[in-house]
C-alpha cells in the first residue's frame, strides 16, 4: 500500500523498521538512510532475517536538505518518518516539503547550541504545510506521544473536564553499567539537566533542575524517586487542552545516575558550547557522548521494565471528581528478544511505526502541522494493544498528594 522512508538508524530507528516489516500489508516497500551506512545494513540485515522483508538502505546527511530531497525523490515514498535526532528536524522538514511528501518525527526540534525544548521552530511551518496539502506529525514517540494520546483518550471516554495531568516516566530497568543512558546520550543529558519547568495556573513554573524529588511506587517495577523536568509534551498539550490547570512530568532515576551526573556537571562536562583543546574546539557533551556506551550496546543486559503513563484528575461523565491513571508496562529482555533493542528504544519505535500506519493509511490525516492530541486517539490506542504496548486504566482514591 505504502512506501516510506525512514531517517536514522539508532535504536528507534531499528525498533520502527523492524515493526514496519513485520506489517508488511501497511507497508509495502521500507527505505532506511542514516549518516553510518554500516548501521543502515546491520538493521537491514536484522530484519531481513527475522521477518524476510527486504529494506532498502542509503547513506545520507538530513542536515544537507538538496541532497535529501533528491533522495527523497528517487524513494519516492509517502511519508518519511524522522528517527535521526532533533537537530536534524527542520532540514528534513525542508526537504519534505520540496519533495512533496509528508513528514512524521518523534522529538521536537532542538538547535545544537541551546537546549530549548520549544515547538515554535516547527508549528512555524504551519502555513507551509497547509498550503503544499502536506502534513507534518510531530512527537509520534512514547513521551511525547503515547502520553499525549493517554490524555485525549481519557477525555474523550471518561473526563467531562481533565483540571490536572500528572506524566510518570519511569525505567526500572538495570544495564549493569555504572553510568549510561538509555537513549542517546547528549539529548538526553540536555533534557536532565535543563531547568525544570511546569504548567500551573497559565504560566511556567520553572525550578532549578532536578530539585524537586517524590517517591512512586510503579506497578512491576515498585518504589522508585522520581524528579520534576521539563518535557515537550508539555507546551503541547496545554496549547491543545488549555483546560487543564496544572502538568506536570516526572521521570524516574535511580542514585548512581545521579550521582554521576552531578559529578559530570560540576566538572563542566555536561557543557554544549565549545571549549578549546589541544588548538581544536570541541564540545564537552559530545566528547562525553563518544566516550558512554552507545544506548544500542546496552540492549542484551538489560533486565527489569518501564512504566510509563498519565495521572488525570478531573470531573468524570458522570459528572463526579475522579482520578484515573492510565500507562504501559514493557519489558527489557521481551523488547530485545523481539527486535534486538531494549525498552525505551521499544517504546518509541512502535508509536513510531503505528503513527506512520496511522498517516499512510488516511485514519489521520489534514493539512498542515498537527501534534498527536489532535487526533482522535481510538486507532492509535487500539494498535498500541495489537503491537506491543498493551495499556490499563485504573482508577485511584485521587490526585497525587504531592
Ligand atoms: P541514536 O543516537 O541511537 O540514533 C540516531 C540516529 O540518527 C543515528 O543512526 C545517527 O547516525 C543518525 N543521525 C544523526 N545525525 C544525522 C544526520 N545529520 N543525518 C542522518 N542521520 C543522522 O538515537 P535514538 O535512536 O535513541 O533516538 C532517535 C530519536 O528518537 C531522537 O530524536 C530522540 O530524541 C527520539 N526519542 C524520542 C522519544 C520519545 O518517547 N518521544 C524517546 C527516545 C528517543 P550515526 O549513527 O552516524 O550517529
Amino acid at each position: 500500500m505504502s512506501r516510506v522512508l525512514v531517517i536514522g538508524a539508532g535504536g528507534v530507528g531499528s525498533v520502527a523498521v523492524h515493526k514496519m516489516a513485520m506489517n508488511a500489508d501497511i507497508f509495502t516497500h521500507i527505505s532506511l538512510a542514516s549518516r553510518t551506512k554500516s548501521k543502515c545494513d546491520a538493521i537491514a540485515a536484522s530484519v531481513k532475517e527475522r521477518t524476510g522483508v527486504v529494506v532498502d538502505t542509503y547513506e545520507i546527511d538530513a542536515e544537507e536538505v538538496p541532497a535529501l530531497t533528491r533522495l527523497i525523490e528517487k524513494v519516492q515514498p509517502a511519508l518519511v518518518v524522522n528517527l535521526a535526532l532533533p537537530y536534524q528536524d527542520l532540514a528534513i522538514m525542508d526537504a519534505c516539503l520540496a519533495a512533496g511528501v509528508h513528514y512524521m518525527d518523534t522529538a521536537n526540534y532542538e538547535p545544537k547550541d541551546e537546549a530549548k525544548f520549544e515547538y515554535h521552530w516547527q508549528w512555524a511551518y504551519q502555513d507551509r504545510f497547509k498550503d503544499a496539502g502536506l502534513m507534518a506529525l510531530l512527537g509520534s514517540g512514547f513521551d511525547p506521544g503515547v502520553t499525549s494520546v493517554f490524555t485525549t483518550y481519557l477525555k474523550k471516554h471518561h473526563f467531562e473536564r481533565i483540571d490536572t495531568l500528572d506524566i510518570l516516566d519511569c525505567n526500572g530497568g538495570d544495564h549493569g553499567q555504572a553510568f549510561a543512558t538509555n537513549f542517546n546520550p547528549e539529548i538526553n543529558i540536555r533534557e536532565v539537566t535543563a531547568v525544570a519547568r511546569h504548567w500551573e495556573n497559565g504560566d511556567w513554573v520553572e525550578t532549578p533542575p532536578m530539585s524537586v524529588k517524590q517517591s512512586f511506587d510503579f506497578e512491576a517495577v515498585g518504589p522508585k524517586n522520581m524528579y520534576l523536568m521539563y518535557h515537550e509534551e508539555i507546551e503541547s498539550l496545554k496549547t491543545h487542552l488549555p483546560e487543564i490547570k496544572r502538568i506536570r512530568f516526572w521521570m524516574t532515576f535511580g542514585d548512581e545516575y545521579i550521582k554521576h551526573l552531578t559529578v559530570l556537571q560540576n566538572v563542566g562536562m555536561t557543557r554544549i558550547d565549545p571549549v578549546k583543546y589541544q588548538g581544536v574546539e570541541i564540545i564537552p557533551l559530545q566528547f562525553l557522548k563518544a566516550v558512554l556506551p552507545e544506548p544500542a550496546s546496552l540492549g542484551p543486559t538489560t533486565k527489569g521494565k518501564t512504566n510509563i503513563g498519565c495521572i488525570a484528575t478531573g470531573i468524570g461523565k458522570d459528572g463526579k471528581e475522579k482520578t484515573l491513571y492510565i500507562y504501559n508496562i514493557c519489558d527489557h529482555e521481551d523488547a530485545y528478544a523481539e527486535t534486538g533493542n531494549q525498552a525505551v528504544s521499544y517504546t518509541t519505535g512502535v508509536p513510531a511505526m503505528i503513527g506512520a500506519a496511522l498517516i499512510v493509511k488516511g485514519l489521520w490525516r489534514g493539512h498542515g502541522v498537527y501534534n498527536m492530541e489532535q487526533f482522535n486517539p481510538d486507532p492509535f490506542m487500539e494498535m498500541l494493544n495489537q503491537h506491543g504496548l498493551p495499556w490499563q486504566v485504573k482508577e485511584l482514591d485521587g490526585p497525587l498528594d504531592f
